[in-house]
């Protein structure tokens, strides 16, 4: 489902990603992990067209990624991506920001979006909260919303930017469990995560980034429990 074939990315004289190549097939959940600075969310951002690459290719569900505004837009209805800080808006209700992108970017009739805007909050196990102001809800609440607005774009790849690293530690385990069950549900899914036991236990493969390259990658439980390079083994360790 996601092609990324020997991808170069720099920004001005800063080469930052050397030639990355990976491919997640569908249904997959691959989490990618590595130092500060190694290219993760470069990396995803490039996937969703966000950044420009100087060379390679990104194909994700049969979009080669063009930095048309037309070719864009048909990426991202597919491509749904949720970062660190959840971006809701502040003036609309709950339901009104999942709300929004159906209606402008898709033109889903009013009726059908509350419908699918419902089904989606269920998903993320707030349907309480419909017509809420996000500024009353918790940061994990927040961001279980932020991942309702991108479902509601009926996505067929989910990206994921360290979705947990802004919450208090007490929270992330709501959020990581919303990823969790929408991963089992089939859908395909790339996550940059500092979330060790996460990556370990729901993805099916690890990818280590390091220095702007794909150091090791291989299947989570392997990775982890055998990395082969010095480099990985050093960077699991830093983080127990
Ligand atoms: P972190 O774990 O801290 O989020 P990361 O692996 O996600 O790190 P990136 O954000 O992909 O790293 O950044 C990789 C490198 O590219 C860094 O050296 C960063 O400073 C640089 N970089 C990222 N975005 C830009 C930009 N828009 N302009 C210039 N340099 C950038
Ligand atoms: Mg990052």
């Amino acid at each position: 489902a996601v092609h990324i074939e020997n991808v170069h990315k720099s920004f001005g004289k800063l080469e930052v990603l050397k030639g990355v190549s990976l491919t997640v097939e569908a249904g997959q959940v691959v989490a990618i992990i590595g130092r500060s600075g190694s290219g993760k969310s470069t990396l995803l951002r490039c996937i969703n067209g966000l950044e420009t690459i100087q060379s390679g290719r990104i194909e994700v569900v049969g979009h080669t990624v063009t930095y048309t505004d037309e070719k864009l837009r048909a990426l991202r209805k597919d491509v749904g991506i949720v970062f660190q800080s959840y971006n809701l808006f502040p003036h609309l209700t709950v339901g009104q920001n999942i709300m929004l992108a159906p209606r402008i970017t898709k033109g889903v009739p009013k009726e059908e979006a509350r419908a699918q805007a419902e089904k989606v909050l269920a998903q993320v196990g707030l349907s309480e909260k419909f017509d809420v102001y996000p500024d009353n809800l918790s940061g994990g609440q927040q961001q279980r919303v932020a991942i309702a607005r991108s479902l509601a774009m009926q996505p067929k790849v989910m990206l994921f930017d360290e979705v947990t690293s802004a919450l208090d530690p007490e929270l992330t385990g709501e959020v990581l469990l919303v990823m969790e069950e929408l991963a089992r549900g089939g859908m395909t899914m790339l996550l940059v995560t500092h979330e060790m036991n996460f990556a370990r236990s729901v993805a099916d493969f690890t990818v280590f980034m390091h220095q702007g390259k794909v150091w090791e990658m291989g299947p989570s439980e392997e990775l982890f429990s055998h990395p082969k390079t010095p480099e990985l083994a050093a960077f699991v360790k830093s983080t127990l």
